[in-house]
């Protein structure tokens, strides 16, 4: 007997000083994320004992593919996909929204979804529970609009919210503490942000990951998915000029802004 297949065990390489590699095998192959450095990457799947079989690009970021032509130097049979975009050599499979990433081993499938606003081309993969949300969705947080609007931003961030709630949020920075501190300052009373804002720093002390999160806490805590919300709207209405009848787009890039000049 065999039940659904259970959510594939994600694992975070630290690379930089802030970036994650997810990482996902099966016990003999691996695949992984955004390998903005080959060093570790390579380093862990050694350690594992593990052959590297499949690299998923969310976006064309140097942090997020500076890895990648020398592990596929060193795995030549490692199939690599991501979005189209000139700025990102080395793929097989160039995809975009709607398609399925099909992996053979470890034995896995993604759904791709375009979402535009770090950077234009900028990809999500969702599948078996996990998504990797690239610097789309951070925990407590959102990537900076380098080449989307707004609107596009908040598109893109409300269809990876609407994902299965209990779906494991697999970002590509360790901001957690900070994008709290702004969460805290704009939405003081949500109890719910108190408590995994003191877990998470708790986490850190200990150097421990504060991911992978999850998509109903992430609904729960992180403003940029909450700019409806009446304690939000007044908080920018004080601190950022919001008028009181804003949209949820005006409301969404007034707190955006605000996080850029944030210091806390
Ligand atoms: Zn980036
Ligand atoms: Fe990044």
């Amino acid at each position: 007997m065999s039940g659904p297949p259970a959510t594939p065990t994600p694992t975070p390489i630290p690379v930089f000083d802030d970036n994650y590699v997810w990482a996902v095998h099966d016990g003999r192959q691996a695949l992984v994320v955004d390998p903005g450095q080959a060093g570790p990457v390579a380093h862990w799947l050694q350690t594992h004992g593990l052959a590297l079989a499949a690299i998923l690009i969310t976006h064309h970021h140097d942090d997020h593919i500076g890895g990648l032509a020398a592990l596929r130097r060193r795995w030549p049979q490692a199939l690599a996909w991501g979005p189209a975009d000139e700025r990102i050599a080395d793929l097989n499979h160039v995809v975009g929204e709607g398609d399925t990433v099909q992996v053979a081993a470890p034995a896995l499938a993604f759904q791709v979804l375009a979402v535009p606003g770090h950077t234009r081309s900028h990809l999500a993969f969702h599948g078996h529970g996990l998504l990797f949300s690239g610097d789309t969705l951070f925990s407590a947080g959102c990537g900076r609009l380098f080449e989307g609007t707004p609107a596009q931003m908040l598109a893109s961030l409300q269809r990876l919210a609407a994902l299965p709630g209990d779906t494991l949020v697999c970002c590509g920075h360790e901001y957690t503490l900070g994008n709290c501190r702004f969460a805290l300052a704009v939405e003081p009373g949500n109890a719910t942000l108190q408590d995994h804002a003191r877990q998470v720093r708790q986490w850190r002390e200990q150097d421990r990951p504060s991911l992978p999160s999850r998509i109903d806490l992430e609904r729960a805590i992180n403003p940029f998915l909450r700019v409806e919300q009446p304690a939000i709207g007044q908080w920018l209405a004080a601190h950022a000029g919001l008028a009181n009848d804003a949209d949820p787009v005006a409301a969404f890039a007034a707190l955006r802004a605000a996080k850029d000049s944030f210091r806390g």
